[in-house]
């Protein structure tokens, strides 16, 4: 590789020819991090709104989620679930802490789409049934269970056929669903907000009916929690916006402070799952598990879903004049530290834009712009990043 590279261009030489090239990249070499603020190979700093994709609720390096994995480390890194462990009983008693009433039983994995095919899976096991429904604007994954669930075309074709017995009804909408509905059907799956098809909220009673719709007619209902869960949307779990758990709950993103982990909780009423139907390597190691717990116990401690509450009212209240006059925002929704601002154009550029000032962001779909940042975003940070947007989008 030539001297005359600098840093960014030698990482990016080597990802661009070195893997298979499924990533759209950002011309950022990121290096460190603290909080809601990332740093690249040259010290330059930047807001995080990223937030590594919904991952870093408790913020990046959090020194409690550093100091259990450092500990843990030291201690015994894997283990197996084939033997008891200190650390995993520690997890799952501080899980069923936190869920939902009655979700006290645990499969703990690797990833979002690991928990979304474990649900899958689950539900048919638990009701012999094959179907399952799931809705328009959908997000729960790349595996081959998970795509099957996921409605976005691009992601979808090249990958036919996908898994029979799934379908989608529009989001939102309890009638569709009803109709739907056969003696097939396995379960419903949805997401409490829809994040990555673009930041919907459903309206008011969505969950409260769909919730009674399952439990007039036996249907499981799988809540995909891996972006709302975890004080994302202001509250602990996207579903308790209305009081309302699933049969079975997946989780992942910000379960692990950081660390690759996913879960999936199921309701007791379930009792135990046969032997063996089900398993995975990592799944409950130890060193993810003390990562969840220091996480999880940052979050309690520091009632992160009010902060979240807090900072999203004010970054929407601020950006709201941009979707009143400006000519680029069309609607700018979102519900604690999850943020869509919908625009009349196409995204990538002002992500580019923002990026080139010093704030990283996401899409949701073509032309939505996605903010996770970080729960624990200092004020003055959140100022930073608001003033870019409103430079940008203005
Ligand atoms: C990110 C996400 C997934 C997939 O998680 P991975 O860890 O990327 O496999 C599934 N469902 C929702 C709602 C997500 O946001």
């Amino acid at each position: 590789m030539s001297e005359t590279l600098d840093v960014v261009d030698q990482i990016r030489a080597t990802e661009d020819s070195l893997e298979v090239g499924v990533y759209p990249k950002r011309e950022v070499n990121i290096v460190r991090g603290e909080g809601a603020i990332l740093w690249d190979d040259k010290g330059n700093r930047y807001v995080d709104c990223v937030g590594g994709q919904g991952v870093a609720n408790v913020g990046h390096c959090n020194p409690l989620v550093v100091k259990a994995i450092e500990e843990q480390a030291k201690r015994l890194i894997t283990c197996p679930e084939i033997f008891y462990n200190d650390k995993r009983a520690e997890l799952l008693r501080k899980l069923v802490e936190v869920a939902p009433a009655g979700l006290r039983r645990v499969f703990l994995c690797n990833s979002g789409t690991e928990a979304i095919e474990a649900s899958i899976k689950f539900a048919r096991l638990i009701t012999s049934k094959t179907d399952i429904i799931a809705t328009v604007r959908s997000f729960h994954g790349r595996s081959m269970g998970a795509l099957s669930a996921t409605w976005e075309k691009k992601y979808r074709e090249p990958f036919m056929p996908l898994v029979p017995g799934f379908s989608h009804v529009p989001y939102g909408k309890i009638e569709p669903l009803r109709n739907a509905i056969t003696e097939n059907t396995a379960a419903i799956l949805v997401e409490p907000i829809q994040g990555e098809g673009g930041v919907h909220i459903p309206p008011a009673g969505y969950l409260r009916e769909l919730r009674q719709l399952c439990d007039e007619t036996g249907v499981l209902l799988i809540l995909d929690e891996i972006q709302t869960g975890f004080c994302r949307t202001g509250k602990f779990w996207g579903g308790d916006h209305e009081g309302v758990r699933g049969d079975i709950m997946a989780l992942a993103k910000a379960i692990g402070g950081g660390m690759p982990m996913g879960a999936v909780l199921i309701d007791e009423k379930f009792g135990e799952l046969q032997k063996s139907t089900h398993g995975t390597t990592f799944g409950g190691n130890p060193l993810a598990c003390a990562a969840a717990i220091a996480a999880i116990q940052f979050m309690q401690d520091n009632k992160l879903e009010e902060r979240a509450t807090e900072m999203g009212d004010y970054l929407r209240s601020r950006l709201e004049p941009l979707a009143e006059k400006g000519d680029v925002v069309r609607e700018i929704r979102g519900r604690g530290l999850i943020t869509g601002i919908e625009l009349k154009q196409k995204v990538v550029p002002y992500l580019k834009a923002l990026l080139e000032r010093s704030v990283l962001a996401l899409p949701a779909g073509p032309n939505v712009l996605r903010l996770l940042p970080p729960l624990v975003i200092e004020k003055a940070d959140l100022d930073f990043a608001i003033e870019q947007l409103i430079a940008v989008l203005g």
